[in-house]
């Protein structure tokens, strides 16, 4: 199963960041995964579970952002989005495209972390979110 590998190398990247970040604690983990990517997102999340053990990121939320599949169209001379990846060509004017420009990602979007002695880890939180829980444990 090489989503395995993949959330390794998840985990590893967002524990670098985290303690880079002075971090004693991942809350969450936000990924963009692109329909091309060759990952099924189950076996991701299931995964996930499996490479925090024992890290930073142990009890951590993954939370995926699927990404759908979009090709530049000349025929348009624009992009469009593929309504599905079993078929390349424009959905608009039906002109086949291999012009891809979204779809392989697999990438880190933002972590969610604790910092001790910022008391709500606000600043340090990519997205903001962070403040509804997570400060309790510490203090
Ligand atoms: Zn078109």
């Amino acid at each position: 199963m090489h989503e395995l590998s993949i959330a390794y190398s998840l985990v590893d990247l967002a524990s670098q960041s985290a303690i880079e970040a002075g971090a004693t604690r991942v809350n969450s983990v936000h990924v963009r995964l692109g329909a091309l990517a060759g990952v099924v997102r189950g076996a991701l999340e299931f995964s996930y579970e499996i490479a925090c053990a024992g890290t930073l990121l142990e009890g951590s939320t993954l939370v995926v952002k699927e990404l759908p599949v979009r090709v530049y169209c000349a025929a348009c001379d624009m992009e469009v989005e593929l309504p599905s990846v079993q078929r390349f060509c424009c959905p608009r004017c039906d002109t086949p495209s291999g012009d891809l420009r979204q779809g392989r990602e697999l990438d880190i979007e933002a972590i969610e972390i604790d910092v001790p002695g910022d008391v709500k880890g606000e600043e340090h939180g990519n997205t903001g979110a962070t403040d509804s829980q997570g400060d309790s444990e510490q203090k």
